[in-house]
């Protein structure tokens, strides 16, 4: 992991100087700035991770490296917004499969047209929202890789839509030939579909997603919304300056505020930069891939996000991460933010 601030520490820990070596670089430092320190004695691990729980900074990473440690940590808290709490298990997302016909540079989950399917497959999504319905779930979140690279997404969908409202996130490039063909078998008042689109105009968009990428999503856009459908735009940004200018854009297109997301990208996956995001900094939103139970979406095949392998029954996937939140809290957690990802 980058870092913006290296520290090679050497020996020394919190007893013997450390803290006044931390002090002054984070006197440096702005808010977000990542600090990495290198050092001989693993003790530190620990102890940094107390100091970084009391002190509102977040440790984030701990590599081993030629018989040292390199500790990455960020000063203060994630930049976005708070929203309400919601409960813990109101909200369930399914990563269907990782593969994608894109290949974002910020794609958080590193999906590609090479990556492994892993899929969720019908018969597991079938027996996730069966129980997930007696669980009382409030929404569901399709996502992966490009959900609709699968031939039964339709089945998959209807399946979900049958449990509680469902949003499916998409780069709306695909709704042609017979995937048009699985659009018109959806029920219009109990799925959206959440669509990509980073900029007002192609560049900003291109760049990160493939040259031609932003005329085929506008194209995808106008088919769903010819089909009958509600649809979200969901933009990725690096700075404020791009999310006005996209906020600008979504005012001219008359966008609901309800069909508008826009957030940072995570420095996560794919990323070489964008926000970097622990455990601490997220509310969980219980997140199902085939490899397991998952923190949040935006880890969604991190280990460090990783709450059990086991899916099954659901009731105790939701309770397993429950549980985990309370741990987090036993910790005088206050950093924990939402981070929309719907
Ligand atoms: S960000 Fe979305 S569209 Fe891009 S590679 Fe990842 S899954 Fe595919």
């Amino acid at each position: 992991m980058r870092a913006d601030f290296e520290l090679d520490i050497g020996r020394k820990t919190f007893a013997s100087g450390l803290l006044l070596e931390v002090i002054a670089v984070l006197r440096r430092c702005r808010p977000g700035d990542l600090v990495a320190l290198l050092g001989d004695d693993k003790s530190v691990g620990p102890e940094l991770e107390t100091w970084c729980r009391f002190t509102g900074n977040s440790l984030l990473d701990a590599t081993a490296e030629q018989g040292r440690t390199r500790w990455v940590f960020r000063c203060g808290a994630v930049p976005v917004p708070a929203e309400d709490n919601r409960p813990v298990g109101s909200r369930l997302w399914l990563y269907t499969n990782f593969d994608c016909n894109l290949h974002c540079d910020y794609c958080c989950v590193r999906s590609s047209p090479t990556a492994q399917r892993r899929e969720l497959g019908l018969a597991r999504v079938q027996r996730i929202t069966r129980e997930a319905a007696e669980l009382g779930i409030k929404e569901i979140f399709v996502t992966g890789g490009e959900p609709f690279l699968q031939e039964d997404i339709d089945e998959i969908l209807i399946s979900c839509a049958a449990a509680a409202p469902t949003t499916v996130l998409t780069n709306g490039m695909l709704f042609t030939g017979r995937r048009a063909e699985s659009l018109r078998a959806l029920p219009r008042d109990r799925i959206v579909l959440q669509i990509s689109l980073d900029s007002a105009t192609p560049e900003l968009h291109d760049l990160h997603r493939g040259p031609g990428t932003w005329a085929r999503t506008r194209e995808g856009i106008q088919r769903a919304r010819a089909h009958g459908f509600r649809v979200r735009l969901a933009a990725t940004v690096s700075t404020d300056t791009e999310a006005e200018a996209f906020r600008q854009f979504l005012d001219e297109e008359k966008i609901a505020a309800d069909d508008r997301v826009i957030r940072r990208i995570a420095l996560r996956g794919s990323a070489s930069d964008g926000v970097a995001v622990s455990r601490a900094d997220l509310v969980p939103e219980v997140t199902i891939t085939a490899d397991g139970v998952y923190w949040h979406p935006v880890g969604a095949e991190d280990t460090d996000l990783l709450v059990t392998r086991d899916i099954f029954p659901l009731s105790e996937c939701f309770a397993a991460v429950r549980r985990a939140f309370d741990r987090e809290g036993e910790h005088a957690n206050k950093l924990a933010r939402i981070f929309n990802c719907a």
